[in-house]
């Protein structure tokens, strides 16, 4: 065995979890030696009888397996977690008790006893489903061993009496599952409940930052994201730019079609500039995500993390083109016209967005459907020289 591999020695942090795997051994040990008693004083009354071979054989085995079942679960078992350990006992405890009731000889009534002391051992340890599945495997590990008993020794004289007593059991253990389905759809309820809550909350704090005409985020949260992008900008020199749109005479569009269609137009156009902005994305996935909000009316903002004035440039010309493209509902020509502004270290974010509105409106001038941006990067002033004018009071 290699160094430390497999290292006999529990750690201190192991112990608990020893002290638990002993602790979880503890009901079950109880009922096997309660059985064993049992079975012994009825083969001393001579009422059920056992080969002592198989006597012998059958407890340890029964020793072995659950030595073995608890050093297996050692590494699993914690104090609020012996689940699997107590359904696992319970299993055992089921099969040996089929053995035993097909090994004995006589009217077996221990038996049926030992079938529902096996089902409790896990039935304040263990969930619903596992005790459902252990209520049937008692039930049929019980007819199981009535079918090979007669088989093998033809009917008796107390047949009859096995046999009710069976179905006695066998309808005892089937309410016992019935009462845990009960409690596992309960459960299944509950769960199902807490996932549509769960579900309401995300949509609900979705709907909160989105506009909910055209689905892109709104004012209050594309505002709070340039806050955001701004502090990151400024603490790590990152970069960004931001990008204005507004749609190209919406106004005479809305006389003229009406607002109905005017809704459209805007619900159209910021799908088509989501797009175009994912397609960026796309492009190179490990910078952060561009997101656009609606600042109000037809005008939406663009945030362009990590993006020179180059970059935001080719972006918003993306955005242009795929809005002028093609007509919406293949009859209203739109365009949209385009300011872009690069950050400046250090400038405030209505100053940020003055700059990119100028620009955007410099696009208008020009003729509209098209991108300007603002003036490019200015130097950054010199460290002695004063970042703004000195105040002077005006009286
Ligand atoms: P320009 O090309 O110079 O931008 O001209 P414009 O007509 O687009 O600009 P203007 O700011 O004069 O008009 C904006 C119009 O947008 C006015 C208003 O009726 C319309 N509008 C604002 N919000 C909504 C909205 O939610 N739905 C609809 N249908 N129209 C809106
Ligand atoms: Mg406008
Ligand atoms: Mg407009």
């Amino acid at each position: 065995m290699a160094d430390g591999e497999f290292a006999p020695e529990l750690s201190t942090e192991d112990q608990p979890a020893q002290r638990a795997s002993w602790q979880a051994s503890l009901p079950a040990t109880g009922f096997y030696l309660a059985w064993a008693g049992l079975a012994f004083l009825s083969h001393l009354a001579g009422r059920t009888t056992l080969d002592p071979a198989a006597a012998g054989l059958l407890a340890g085995a029964v020793l072995v397996t659950n030595a073995l079942l608890a050093l297996l679960s050692l590494p699993t078992v914690r104090e609020d977690s012996d689940e699997a350990v107590a359904t696992a006992q319970a299993g055992l405890a089921i099969a040996w008790t089929t053995v035993y009731a097909v090994l004995a000889d006589g009217p077996g009534e221990l038996v049926p006893g030992m079938y529902l002391t096996a089902v409790l051992v896990a039935f304040t340890r263990t969930d619903a489903i596992r005790l459902r599945q252990l209520c049937f495997a008692a039930g049929g590990g019980y007819a199981l061993s009535m079918v090979i008993r007669l088989l093998a020794n033809g009917a008796g004289d107390g047949l009859w009496g096995e046999v009710l007593q069976c179905a006695g059991v066998i309808g005892m253990l089937t309410l016992l599952g019935r009462r845990a389905r009960q409690t596992e759809n309960d459960q299944d309820g509950l769960r199902d409940e807490v996932g549509r809550l769960q579900q309401e909350v995300e949509r609900m704090a979705r709907s909160a930052e989105r506009d909910h005409l055209t689905k892109a985020f709104n004012r209050q949260y594309i505002m709070d994201a340039l806050l955001r992008e701004k502090a990151r900008a400024d603490r790590t020199g990152r970069t960004f730019s931001v990008c204005i749109f507004d749609l190209d005479r919406f106004k005479s569009l809305n006389d003229s079609h009406g607002h109905l269609a005017g809704d459209r137009v805007l619900t159209v156009f910021a799908n088509r500039a989501r797009r175009a902005l994912r397609a960026m994305d796309a492009i190179n996935p490990t910078r952060f995500r561009r997101a656009l909000g609606r600042l109000g009316g037809e005008e939406f903002l663009a945030i362009l993390p990590g993006t020179e004035v180059d970059g935001a440039l080719r972006c918003a010309e993306r955005v242009r083109e795929a809005v002028a493209r093609h007509p919406v509902d293949r009859e209203l020509e739109i365009t949209v016209s385009a300011g872009v502004a690069e950050y400046r270290r250090g400038e405030t974010i209505p100053e940020l967005l003055t700059r990119a509105d100028q620009a955007m409106y410099a696009a208008k001038r020009s003729g509209r459907n098209r991108v300007r941006v603002s003036a490019a990067r200015q130097p950054r002033p010199k460290a002695t020289e004063p970042s703004r004018p000195s105040l002077r009071v005006v009286r």
